[in-house]
């Protein structure tokens, strides 16, 4: 039962809970044969490749309740699944959702909780269609997207060969700014939080956007390695650099920095750069393309869904280095956004 305390609904058991779940989650999907609701759900993927991810959000470590409300919790624990489909050159399809839950969280939360996922649900054309509850001393938000990719079409980290050059969709550092405007001692965090470029950041770090039709294109271009930027330009350049045997040079000036990170430099004395270099969670496409393949790439991003492309370098044989304004080659620190830290 769910129990009325002081005015608000607890989640007491797991039927109830279920029950509640499926109203939001329930859908049409040609694909799924047997949706939520039994012992497992059953899918007709089609005659493709099977993409699978699982990316776990933990109250305290991933997200903070005190501050993020639960649509963009769910929200974002369903995108960045999908941006890992997405960095594979797959289309997202089916979800799953275990979610661990203290006593004291409000039906409430929960209900708005999957109303967020269900939007990045729709958004992405995937269906939930399974998960699990469990009690726990903190919310613990974990989800399992499965795609499609037609057959020898993952885009792997792996491929990327000296000469190649180097792209990323999008701009970067907006989520690092967007977890400092939240870190920040509250008052400030509010001024800043009230301005255009605050809620740009803000809306960065809560509500990041996958890049699927992006990474489609970019396969369609011929790309040779891709990944998702999930936890800075530098340490996922190169983790692509460890796993294809290559080094890299990026062109700091041309490294594209998120604009609303400019007003915070001026607040709070951070370096965009540095954010754009190291912040994570930016979720953004990096790859590698034939150099002759770039112009025509980014042409198509952007016509079809208003994404920018930068060049931001080249693969070379080796070495790990960052060109800066000054002409200058320096070592490119491979440091970035670490979830056990
Ligand atoms: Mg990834």
């Amino acid at each position: 039962m769910v129990r009325a305390l002081s005015g608000k609904e607890i989640v007491t058991t797991e039927d109830e809970l279920l029950a509640a779940i499926r109203k939001v989650l329930s859908a049409e999907d040609p694909g799924v044969i047997v949706p939520i609701g039994d012992d497992a759900a059953v899918v007709d993927p089609g005659g493709h490749h099977t993409v699978l991810t699982v990316d776990t959000l933990v109250d305290g470590v991933h997200f903070d309740r005190s501050v993020a409300g639960a649509h963009d919790i769910g929200f974002k624990a369903v995108t960045v699944n999908v941006s890992d489909v997405a960095a594979m050159g797959g289309s997202p399809r089916y979800g799953l959702v275990a979610l661990a839950l203290p006593p004291d969280v409000e039906l409430a939360w929960v209900m708005e909780l999957y109303g967020g996922m269900r939007q990045a649900a729709d958004q992405y054309a995937l269906s939930l269609v399974g998960g699990d509850t469990v009690r726990s001393d903190r919310v613990v938000v974990s989800v399992t997207v499965m795609g499609r990719v037609a057959e020898g079409r993952a885009a792997r980290r792996s491929g990327a060969r000296p000469g190649d050059a180097l792209v990323v969709t999008g701009a970067l550092g907006g989520a690092a700014g967007g977890l400092r405007i939240i870190r920040s001692d509250p008052a400030q965090g509010a001024r800043m939080a009230g301005t255009d470029w605050g809620r740009e950041l803000l809306s960065a770090q809560l509500r990041p956007m996958a890049r699927v039709g992006e990474a489609e294109t970019l396969v369609q271009a011929g790309t040779s390695a891709m990944m998702d930027i999930s936890d800075g330009l530098a340490l996922d350049l190169w983790r692509m650099c460890t796993a294809s045997g290559v080094g890299a040079r990026v062109v700091l000036d041309q490294v594209p920095v998120d604009p609303a990170l400019g007003p915070l430099a001026d607040a709070e004395g951070i370096d965009p750069l540095e954010l754009a270099l190291h912040g994570g969670e930016d979720y953004e496409l990096l790859a590698a393309l034939p150099p002759e393949a770039v112009e025509d790439a980014a042409a198509k991003i952007k016509e079809r869904f208003g994404t920018t492309l930068a060049s931001i370098g080249a693969v070379t044989e080796r070495g790990f280095m960052a060109v800066g304004s000054d002409g200058r080659e320096r070592p490119l620190e491979p440091r970035g956004w670490d979830h056990f830290a």
